[in-house]
Parts: C-alpha cells; sequence; structure tokens
C-alpha cells in the first residue's frame, strides 16, 4: 500500500448509528468504507458505501454563512467564524435582553445525533432557558422510554429480545433488515430462523422478511392496539394468563379485565382487519410457548393511542409469562432506580409541558409540536430564537407553510449543518459543522462506549457541532461549559475520567461491561434498586395501570382508540376507504437526510405509493401509474409500486419536501398531508402511520 493510501479502522459517520468499518484514506481524502470483518457491529449500508463521494461532496457546507437577502431567499455571504459568531452573540443577547433566556430554544434532530452533540442540550439550560427540544419529540421516546418506563420501571435499552434463545420471534412494528445500524436483531432472527424458530411477521407491509416469514399477519395501519386487545381479551377470558405473576406482581389487572369485557372480538377484527379466526389461531401460538422474543420500534407509536398500544404489547408479553426468561423478554442489568416523574408544576414550564404532562415530567423536555404556538402566538410563552442542529423540521412535520412563517417570524436563526436544508434558507447564520467521520470523541455503544476516532480532517472550515456551540457559549458568557479542543472534548465525554479514557483508546471495540442477566429477576429483589422483589416502578409492581399515567390525569390501563372515530380524522363512511401509513425506514436514506443529495437520489430518485396488486387491480392501477392519495388535510401524486400490502393500506415514504431536493423528492412531501393536529394525547406524537385516505389514479 502506498505511503498516502491508510486503511483505517473505525466507526461509520454517515449517520449515528455507529457500525464498524475499515475506511480507507489516500491523500487525506476518504475513498472507501467497508465493513469491519472482526467486529459483530462491523456493516456498510448502500448510504454508508456512498460515504466517499457525500463527505467530500462539492454541496458541503465549509465556510460559515450570513443571510445577504430575504429570509427564505436561500442567499447568503461567506463570514469568518469570529463575525458569524459575534453576530449570533448579539442576535441571541438581544433576544434574552428583550424577552428573557426561554425565548431562546434549540432543537436537536438524528441525522447527527452523535453522542457529544447531544450533550449540547445542555446549551439552552446553562443560558437559564426550559426551550431545549429534541427529536425525542417525534421519534423513539413513545415506544423506547415512556412505554416501557412507565410499565416496567425501565428502557428499552434495558431490556433484551431474546432472539438467541427463543422458539418464535414476533416482528411487530419494525423491519430488523431495513433498519440502520449494525443489524444486530436482523443477524439474530437469521441464526434463529436456521436453528428452526418461527419467524411471525405482523406489519401492514407483507415485505418484511418476505422471504424468512413462517406467517404474515397482515395488519390495517394504526390498528396493532386492536389486535392487542382481542389478544388479551382472549387470554384473560379464557383464563390462560399466568396466575401467579398477575396476582403477585401487578398492578391494574382487574380494570383491564373490565375494560377487555367491553370490547367484542368482532369488533376488534373490523378495527384491525384480522378475521377472528385468524387472531385465535395467532393466539394459540402466542400461548403456545414462553420463549418468544420481541422485535419490535417505533411502528406502534405514531397512532391514536400508540403509547397505550406498546404498554398493551408488553403487557401481552408479562401476562403469559414471558418475562425475563430464556427466550422472552429479559432485563439487560439488574437495581435498576425508580425514575422520579419530574414535578407538576416546576415554575417555568417548557412548550408543551402542561399539554404533555407525561411525556415532559418523564423527558424534562418540551413537546417541540407546541414550538411553532410559541412563535407565532406567544403561548404559553413567546420564543423568539432557534438554533437547530443536524435536522429539518421543515420537512420531518407536516405543514411546511407554517413553519415558513415560524422562521420568518423567529428574531434569530441558527442553524448547524452539512448541508443545505429547507430550514437553512430561513437562517441567520449557518455554521458548517463536521460529518462525524471528522471528529474526534467518545461514543456509547451498547453496555459501554468506545472511541470515535477521526478518519478524515474537517472539510473546509467545518467544525465539530460541539465546537461550534461552545463558540455561541463563550459569547454569551457560558463557554467554559462546553469544550474547545479536541482534548477537552474526549474527557468531557468520559467525565474527566482519564484513566478511562486512557482504557478506552487502548481498547479498539470499546470496553463493554458484563450485564446481569439472570432470570426473573423481579422474584429475587434483583430488579429493584431497594433489593425488594417486584419492579422498579413507583408501586413496585408490573403496572398495567401505571402510576405515572394516573398521576398525569390519564386512564392507567391500555385502552384502544381507532383512528376512523376520531373527529376531524375520517369523513363520511366509505369516504376514505384506506389507511396510509408513511416513513418506513429503508437503506438509503436517514430521516430528511438523503434525498437532498445527488449520490442518493441517484439510487433512490423518487418516493412511490405502495399498494397491493389486488387494491390496484381493483382501481385499475398499474405499476408506475401516477396515483393521487387524498386525506382530510390534502392530497399528493406518486407512481404506483405494487407489493404485498394489507389490501386497505398503503405507504408512501416520508423524507422530502425541501428545494434542496430533485423534484420528485421536493414536490413528493407526505408530510403535506398529514395532520399537524392530532396527535397521542400522552406523548404528543403526530400520527404519521395511520391515516384514513382514498386512493384513485391521477387525471
Ligand atoms: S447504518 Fe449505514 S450510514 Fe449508518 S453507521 Fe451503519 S453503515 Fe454507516
Amino acid at each position: 500500500m502506498a505511503d498516502n493510501c491508510k486503511k483505517i479502522r473505525g466507526v461509520c459517520g454517515m449517520c449515528p448509528d455507529k457500525c464498524d468499518i475499515i475506511a480507507t484514506v489516500e491523500n487525506g481524502r476518504l475513498t472507501k468504507v467497508e465493513a469491519d470483518p472482526d467486529s459483530p457491529r462491523g456493516r456498510v449500508c448502500p448510504r454508508g458505501a456512498l460515504s466517499p463521494q457525500i463527505v467530500h461532496s462539492d454541496r458541503r457546507i465549509l465556510h460559515p454563512l450570513i443571510r445577504d437577502g430575504e429570509k427564505g431567499s436561500g442567499q447568503f455571504r461567506q463570514a469568518t467564524w469570529e463575525e458569524a459568531l459575534d453576530y449570533v452573540g448579539e442576535r441571541l443577547r438581544a433576544v434574552i435582553d428583550q424577552y428573557g433566556p426561554d425565548a431562546v430554544a434549540s432543537y436537536f434532530g438524528g441525522s447527527a445525533r452523535e453522542d457529544c452533540n447531544m450533550r449540547c442540550l445542555s446549551f439552552t439550560k446553562q443560558l437559564g432557558s426550559v426551550s431545549g427540544f429534541s427529536c425525542s419529540s417525534t421519534c423513539n421516546f413513545s415506544s423506547n422510554v415512556l412505554t416501557p418506563l412507565s410499565t416496567m420501571g425501565v428502557r428499552t435499552k434495558d431490556l433484551l429480545h431474546d432472539v438467541d434463545h427463543c422458539d418464535i420471534v414476533f416482528v411487530w412494528g419494525k423491519n430488523p433488515e431495513t433498519d440502520s445500524g449494525p443489524l444486530v436483531y436482523d443477524r439474530a432472527i437469521r441464526r434463529a430462523k436456521q436453528r428452526g424458530a418461527k419467524l411471525i411477521v405482523i406489519d401492514p407491509r407483507g415485505e418484511v422478511y418476505a422471504d424468512l416469514a413462517d406467517q404474515w399477519v397482515p395488519i390495517l395501519p394504526g390498528s396493532d392496539g386492536a389486535l392487542i386487545m382481542a389478544m388479551l381479551k382472549i387470554i384473560v377470558e379464557e383464563d390462560r394468563y399466568d396466575h401467579p405473576f398477575v396476582e403477585m406482581f401487578t398492578r391494574g389487572f382487574e380494570e383491564l379485565r373490565e375494560y377487555l369485557a367491553t370490547l367484542t372480538l368482532e369488533q376488534c377484527s373490523a378495527w384491525c382487519g384480522v378475521p377472528v379466526s385468524d387472531i385465535r389461531a395467532l393466539t394459540d401460538l402466542f400461548c403456545s410457548t414462553e420463549k418468544i422474543a420481541l422485535v419490535s420500534y417505533t411502528g406502534l407509536e405514531y397512532q391514536c393511542s400508540g403509547v397505550q398500544n406498546n404498554r398493551a404489547m408488553q403487557t401481552l408479553w408479562a401476562i403469559t409469562g414471558k418475562l425475563d426468561v430464556e427466550g422472552g423478554m429479559r432485563f439487560v442489568g439488574d437495581h435498576f432506580p425508580t425514575v422520579p416523574l419530574g414535578p407538576k408544576d416546576p415554575g417555568r414550564k417548557p412548550a408543551g409541558y402542561d399539554r404533555y404532562p407525561l411525556f415532559s415530567r418523564i423527558l424534562g423536555q418540551g413537546q417541540f409540536a407546541e414550538f411553532p404556538k410559541a412563535v407565532l402566538e406567544g403561548d404559553p410563552y413567546p420564543i423568539r430564537a432557534l438554533i437547530l442542529c443536524a435536522c429539518s423540521p421543515a420537512v420531518t412535520y407536516p405543514n411546511q407553510n407554517m413553519w415558513h412563517e415560524v422562521y420568518r417570524k423567529l428574531d434569530c436563526l441558527v442553524v448547524l449543518e452539512r448541508f443545505m436544508t429547507e430550514d437553512a434558507k430561513y437562517a441567520d447564520v449557518i455554521f458548517p459543522a463536521t460529518t462525524l467521520f471528522e471528529n474526534q470523541s467518545v461514543i456509547a455503544i451498547p453496555g459501554g462506549k468506545k472511541m470515535r476516532n477521526r478518519i478524515v480532517e474537517p472539510q473546509g472550515e467545518a467544525k465539530c457541532d460541539v465546537f461550534i456551540f461552545q463558540g455561541i457559549a463563550q459569547r454569551l458568557g457560558i463557554g467554559d461549559c462546553f469544550p474547545k479542543n479536541d482534548q477537552e472534548l474526549e474527557l468531557w465525554m468520559v467525565d474527566g475520567n482519564q484513566a478511562y479514557l486512557d482504557a478506552l483508546k487502548a481498547s479498539p471495540y470499546g470496553i463493554v461491561q458484563q450485564p446481569c442477566l439472570d432470570l426473573r429477576k423481579y422474584e429475587t429483589g434483583q430488579l429493584r434498586a431497594d433489593g425488594a422483589p417486584g419492579f422498579p416502578t413507583p408501586s413496585g409492581k408490573f403496572e398495567i395501570s401505571s402510576v405515572y399515567l394516573e398521576e398525569c390525569g390519564y386512564t392507567g390501563y391500555p385502552q384502544y382508540r381507532d383512528v376512523r372515530e376520531v373527529p376531524g380524522m375520517d369523513g363520511a363512511p366509505g369516504e376514505y376507504p384506506f389507511l396510509l401509513t408513511t416513513a418506513a425506514r429503508n437503506r438509503f436514506r436517514f430521516s430528511s437526510f438523503g434525498a437532498n443529495l445527488p449520490e442518493i437520489a441517484k439510487v433512490y430518485p423518487t418516493p412511490t405509493l405502495d399498494i397491493s396488486p389486488e387494491d390496484a387491480e381493483r382501481l385499475g392501477i398499474r405499476e408506475g401509474d401516477m396515483v393521487t392519495v387524498e386525506t382530510r388535510f390534502g392530497k399528493k401524486s406518486y407512481p404506483a409500486r405494487l407489493c404485498p400490502m394489507k389490501s386497505g393500506a398503503v405507504h408512501v415514504p416520508y423524507g422530502g419536501g425541501s428545494s434542496y431536493m430533485p423534484p420528485a423528492w421536493r414536490d413528493g412531501n407526505i408530510n403535506d398531508i398529514c395532520s399537524f393536529d392530532f396527535r397521542d394525547p400522552l406523548s404528543g406524537f403526530l400520527l404519521f402511520k395511520s391515516l384514513p385516505c382514498k386512493v384513485y389514479p391521477s387525471k
């Protein structure tokens, strides 16, 4: 190998999912990214493989930019770092002087959700502002924190879905084949299949493990809760549950039983589109063994009763003896502290705190869906400045016109980005941020930490987001709260523990603690910090009825609400016969990131409307025909893609809607026909995966 060509073992820096790679760097340029064959986390997805072109793209923002035209014009002039930072410092200071610190907000997105960047969420706190927001307002937090914490007292990261020892895997609300990251569950599922485990997929989309699944249970979008309730009803009313567990370790079983008695299997079947006989057969299979692993992610959280659907799902596992057993849903670790609910009235409250108390009192943040109202109406208090880090709310939330209005009204919009976004067009200042390939930091991996070593030098004048925040913070008198260089940043990430940092530097694959994986720890007192048997919940029980929910004024036990019964979502009977689901993950794009890059748009040139061949034939639609999908909130046209789908369901990917995308993506923003107003009342999450709609050939 030539002197100017190096192979570097490291971590992919194209998304936050931390696959282990071998990078080839020639003359200081990244030229190739390959999966690290020696690491179980080794992987390169199609987007990761395009990293060399993306890191060195001529579309990168390489210098600080100050707006030089109307807001939204996209006209900027190059500035020096000093000038741009001083300018932002002055504008933020003016906002604070006039309106107080809460008027300065920040929002962190997922596309550069690096651990060090997320630590900069403390920027607003250090400033004395309550207005720090993150993409937890729209992704992951509902299913992976609110749900397990309010039910079992832990987070999803504390759970192991034991695919390696199960008899059956249920894939429900997730497609592990198309996930980001090192495909841990996909690999485990393939191993399980090889040793003879059954694979059941519950999803509106039949492409999820189409070649591998033993059974696909097609379900209507947004109705998973109805299927779960039907299964619970059969299990409870036919006395097929684990009596000792329910009697000793649960709270709220009787309320659930009473609620289930008000439902009929026929009604649940009509809601979810699964025949009663199939629900019965699925329940029989579910009750046939303890060893059933659940592989689930965010699929159930964008529904009317998203948190409750997921809580019902965990209840299904718990009351049938599948909790903390080999092959089931297990706890990784022990002696978990019971998380206190935040105060009901903390004095100054971030936007959304009163409307979504469960969300805010657990996360300690406001709900960003309430941010536009704070800017446009000053409700509950005026917000006049916003710092956006690695995100594009104008694309990832509905109602883009409203976002444009929000950005016009702000006194100061600051954007930290790698490429231009729809939001950045309205910025006062854009700072050039590094890709994660250009950062030197410490990252979290399951069970531990490892180094992220720099693979290429920062391009142009780009800086790690942390150093940009430090520069802004310095202008506001809080510069000492943030690191100024690589050495300080590394130590900051390990809370000043130099010995641990040295050990990390000597461990190429990081340092991982072996967690406690004893079984049925709720019986032995190993789950709770005080050593008492039970769960680390406020009541010490598995909370079918949650104390947190009750304290926040919600019904504590899971109830299902069907989207077609929500006034304002549906039309006259039969007017919107389909249900639309959006935003299935794919290997090419990551949220709003991807379609704005020609390298990715070339391999994924257009969003499509996915429809079943039966429905397409009935409507006279052929592959590639332009088809209109219409909800109460608008209509859009896409080329049809005929594929395995539940009849009555259609899917369209999200991520379009930026002026910097090719026309098919720019004009194909499916969020334009989703609603900003209808949400899960517990999480505030929008209903991206369950919208009544009609579908017809475009004229
Ligand atoms: S999922 Fe793809 S882009 Fe993300 S870290 Fe892994 S290889 Fe890189």
